[in-house]
This record gives C-alpha cells, structure tokens and sequence, in this order.
C-alpha cells in the first residue's frame, strides 16, 4: 500500500477501507474462552501458526498479552490492545478486554472503540455477572452483539433454555444461525440454519490446528446421525415458528442477537464466527462529535484516544495511546493537531500492539487502532485531528464503588508523587478526586474494583519512585451533586464531597440507605447517578 497522493484520493481510500474493516470486543466472564477464542480467531486468519502463541497464562506457552509481573503471576490480562488481522476481503480488528471484574473500567473504555461484540456465554454457565454488566454498556451505546454459546463439547445447559435465558436476562432476542446436533457435552456439530445443512465437529488433538469441518447435506446427515439430527432439524424448526430467524435490521438496532454454538477449544465454530462478523457486523461508519454532528468517513483525518498506557515494557519507559480512527487516513509521520491542547503532535512513533508485539503502521483507516508512542501530552477521551477541528464525546467512565486516600511514604518525594498521581489519573488507572476534609490535601482515589489500587500502588512504587499507603474509606456509592446542594450533602453524616479533575462534584455515601435518607431528608437536592450506575 502506498500512501494516497491526492485529498480525494484519500478520501476515496478511507471509505472503501472502512467498508472492508470490522472492529469488535470479546465480552464475557472470566473463565467463558475469551483468550482460547482470541487464539483461535488469530489461528484461524492463519495470523499465527498454531494456537497457544497468542495469550500467556499461567502454565501456557507465549506470553503476548501479558506484560506486568503482577499480570504473570496472576495469570490476567490488565492490557488491552488490537490484534487486526485479514480473512476473506475483510481487515479484522479485534480489541483485546481485560478479563478481571476489577478492570471492567478499561474494558468499558474498550467498548467505545468499537462497532460491534461478541458476546461469549459458556454453555453450563449462562449468562453471569460480568458479561451481563458489559452487556449493559454495549446495550447503552447501541453495539450490535452476536452471541457465541461456547463449550459445547461439555456438558451443560440446554439450548433451548439458554435462548429462554439470554431473551429472559438481555431482552435481546436470540435469533440461532448455527443449532448444535447433539446436546452438550455430545457435539456433533451444527445445523445451518440457513442452508439446512450439516457442519459436522471434528475433534482435533489439543486444538492445535483448524477443526476440520465437514459439510454434509441434510439427507448424509440423517443417515450418519439419525435420531439426533432430526432433533436438531425439529428444535429449528420451533426457532423458525417463534419467529427467531435473523433479521439485519433488528441486530444492527440492538433488538436482537444472532447465536452461534461453538468450542473454542477446538477451533469449531470459530470459521462461522468470523464469517458472521464479514457478512452481518457492522463496518465502521462517521461518528458523531461532541454536539452530536456526524464527521462521515472521508473527512480528513480524525481519531479519539480510549485508552492510554505505561510501564508497558520496563525497557522502554514509553506512555501508549491508543487511538480510534474515525475519518480520513492515518500516515505515520503526520502532524496531527491535539484537539484539548490545540498543540500540534508529530506521528513518527505509531504501532500497532498487541501485549509484547509491536509492529509500525505506517497506513491506517477508519476502524483502525493505532498505538502513539511517547504521547505524554494524551489524555483518555482526547480527539486528534487534521485540518478540521473535531471534538469527539468525552469517553465517560464507571461509577467508582471503592475509595482510598493516598499518602507518599517519604514526604521528601512530594514531586514525584504527585507526577505519579497525575499520570495515574489521565491514563484512567484510578479516577483521582479532591477532598477538603483532609487538612495535608492527600487526594482520594476511585476505582470500581479493589484490584485498580494494586496497580496503582505497584506502579507508584516500581515506576514513579514514590511508595504510597492506602487508607480505605467506607464509602460505596458516588453520585453527582452541585454546588448549591453542597452545604446539605456535607452536614449530613457519613457523606463527603469530593471534585473530579474535571471539576465536577460527587457526593460520597457508605451505602444506599444513607443516600435515601439524606433524599428522603431534602427532596430538592441534587443527587444524579454516573452514568455507569444508571445501566
Ligand atoms: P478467559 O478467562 O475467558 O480468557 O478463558 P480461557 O480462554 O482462559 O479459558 C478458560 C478455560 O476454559 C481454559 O481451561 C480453556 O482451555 C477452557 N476452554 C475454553 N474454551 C473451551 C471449549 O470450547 N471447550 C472446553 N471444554 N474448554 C474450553
């Protein structure tokens, strides 16, 4: 590829690649196949020559994604990145999420970079805690999600009941493209439902290479399968009559889901997976700014940071941001302008990351995500920009539920606490709050999962030079309040107000009832949940 000539070239260029990208997320619970499916997709586009290189945990081979000893030992994955890959005319983008409860803040982060999830149900499981909370974030940003039903090679629930569940607990309407022949835990394969046909499973040692498939007509399958496959073809037919047959519109408009039945594992149903993100997800489209004006694709070039990193490698003191591309086309080199400082930013430095491995990019499209080296000045939410200002929504971040003050163990490395509490808040690690209450101004930090604290402490200590303890507080619950309601949040006990870097105000509760009683107490106080609370 060579970089375009000409404005309308480029033009051109950024709408027929974006029409060829899908960018999606894997959302699921820990534990449901994520990085097994993340190894098989890869192995699948034949990006990597045999499953096991792409995610290291514990006890796995390869460590790509996993990059803090921290991360190792616990055999999580904190980092998130894109791994993009080609199958069939499509460029594949799939950004990594973080697997742990206690990162769902970046994972949401994640989610505002894409068009598209998968969301990843184990068939003995159903639907569980975590995946029904990202759910709820894609649900409220409007992602279209297809559903896989993975480890059907075990034994589990029924499918019929698992359509009851995911209609019962997501409202979304499962519409089965693929219905598996044979209950779980004895897989045979699946019926198209389309077609009529039958994908028979094959069973390959370990996973280590692409399940062979094999086709076979309705008729062979009957012969080979009997009684199972006529149960299948019936349960099918139910799904028909009740209406649950694919409809675009109703996916792409979040109404409904379509289902495939799969065993990462084994590399079965990964081929329909990525056939079904080609021919029914979403390509990128123009994103709306800030005031709600679509910028279309062939707009000069644009793009927001989701998430910005650091510490990555201990080598290489570098700070990543990753950035979305949104119109136009990315050339490394470019200068872009960096919308909240209006400063311009040099572009030398642009990877495409994935854990440990890095390769330059030196062309980049709508739906692409590039990582931009030493990018100090990058805040999470920030919009970059060529010729046309562009101020893309703020990306909004979770309810904090956990809360801490934060001291520097040796008050002589005041300096290099507060650079470390700084870099900490704008790359989103902790949200950083301002309180008055404490007569030294420590300031308190939030997070919506205890382990954010771990991190923090780690990377206050290991990379800033600046040991600090934590001492917890008993709140649980933020809710945004102004300044006029203040006084009345203050007086009343076991609250406290605190002040976001962006200046907005959060009233602090230790539960529930202690927020009811002071609404309950002053009727016209302001008390609004953050966004996250709301889902
Ligand atoms: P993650 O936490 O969602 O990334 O889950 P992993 O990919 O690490 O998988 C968790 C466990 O489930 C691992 O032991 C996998 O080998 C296993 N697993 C993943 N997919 C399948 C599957 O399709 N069938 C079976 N039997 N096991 C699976």
């Amino acid at each position: 590829m060579t970089a375009a000539s000409s404005p309308g070239e480029a033009a051109r260029s950024a709408v027929a690649e974006a029409a060829r990208r899908r960018t999606f997320a894997v959302i699921s619970h820990p534990d449901a196949g994520k990085s097994t499916l993340t190894e098989a997709l890869a192995l699948h586009a034949r990006v990597i020559g045999q499953a096991g290189a792409v995610h290291g945990k514990a006890g796995r081979r390869g460590t790509v994604s996993d990059w803090m000893d921290m991360e190792r030992d616990r055999g999580i994955s904190i980092t998130s990145a894109a791994l993009q890959f080609g199958y069939r005319d499509a460029v594949i983008n799939l950004l990594d999420t973080p697997g742990h409860a206690d990162f769902s803040e970046d994972t949401y982060r994640v989610l505002t970079a894409v068009d598209a999830a998968v969301m990843l149900v184990d068939a003995a499981k159903g639907l569980e805690a975590q995946t029904m909370k990202l759910f709820a974030v894609c649900k409220h940003r409007g992602i279209p999600i297809v559903t896989v039903i993975n480890k059907w090679d075990r034994p589990g629930k029924d499918a019929l009941e698992l359509m009851d569940e995911i209609t019962e607990r997501t409202g979304l309407t499962p519409t089965p493209l693929t219905w598996p022949v044979g209950i779980a835990g004895d897989f045979r394969g699946v019926l198209d439902r389309r077609s009529g046909d039958f994908r028979r499973f094959t069973r390959t040692a370990g996973g280590a290479t692409i399940a062979p498939e094999e086709l076979l007509s309705a008729e062979e399958a009957t012969a080979r399968e009997g009684d199972v496959w006529l149960q299948a073809q019936e349960e099918a037919e139910l799904l028909t009559e009740t209406g649950a047959d694919h409809d675009q519109e109703s996916f792409l408009g979040g109404v409904s889901t379509p289902v495939l039945f799969a065993s990462a594992v084994s590399n079965f149903g990964v081929g329909a997976l990525l056939d079904t993100l080609v021919d029914l997800a979403p390509a990128p489209a123009g994103r709306p700014d800030a005031e709600g004006a679509v910028r279309g694709l062939a707009a000069p070039f644009s793009a927001f940071v989701f998430k910005v990193q650091s510490g990555m490698d201990a080598a290489h003191r570098d700070r990543l941001a990753y950035i979305r591309i949104c119109s136009g086309v990315f050339e490394r080199g470019m200068v872009v302008t960096h919308g909240r400082t209006r400063r311009p930013f040099a572009t030398k430095y642009a990877q495409q990351v994935f854990g440990r491995d890095r390769e330059v990019v030196d062309l980049a499209y709508p739906g692409d995500v590039v990582g931009l080296v030493n990018a100090n000045a990058l805040g999470v939410g920030d919009s970059l920009y060529s010729e046309k200002p562009v101020t893309y929504p703020p990306v909004t971040t979770f309810a904090p539920e956990h809360f801490a003050v934060v001291r520097s163990k040796d008050t002589a490395k005041h300096k290099q606490f507060r650079k470390g509490i700084e870099q900490l808040d704008s790359e989103g690690v902790v949200q950083v709050l301002r309180s008055d209450r404490r007569g030294d101004g420590s300031p308190v930090l939030a997070v919506v999962g205890p382990m954010q604290f771990e991190v923090a402490t780690h990377r206050m200590e290991h990379e800033f030079n600046a040991a600090v303890h934590l001492d917890r507080l008993p709140y649980s619950l933020a809710m945004r309040t102004d300044a006029e309601s203040v006084p009345l949040v203050s007086a009343s006990g076991g609250t406290e107000v605190v002040q976001r870097s962006n200046g907005e105000l959060l009233a602090l509760f230790t539960d529930k009832w202690a927020l009811r009683m002071l609404q309950q107490r002053h009727s016209t106080i302001t008390l609004e949940p953050l966004v996250a609370a709301q889902l």
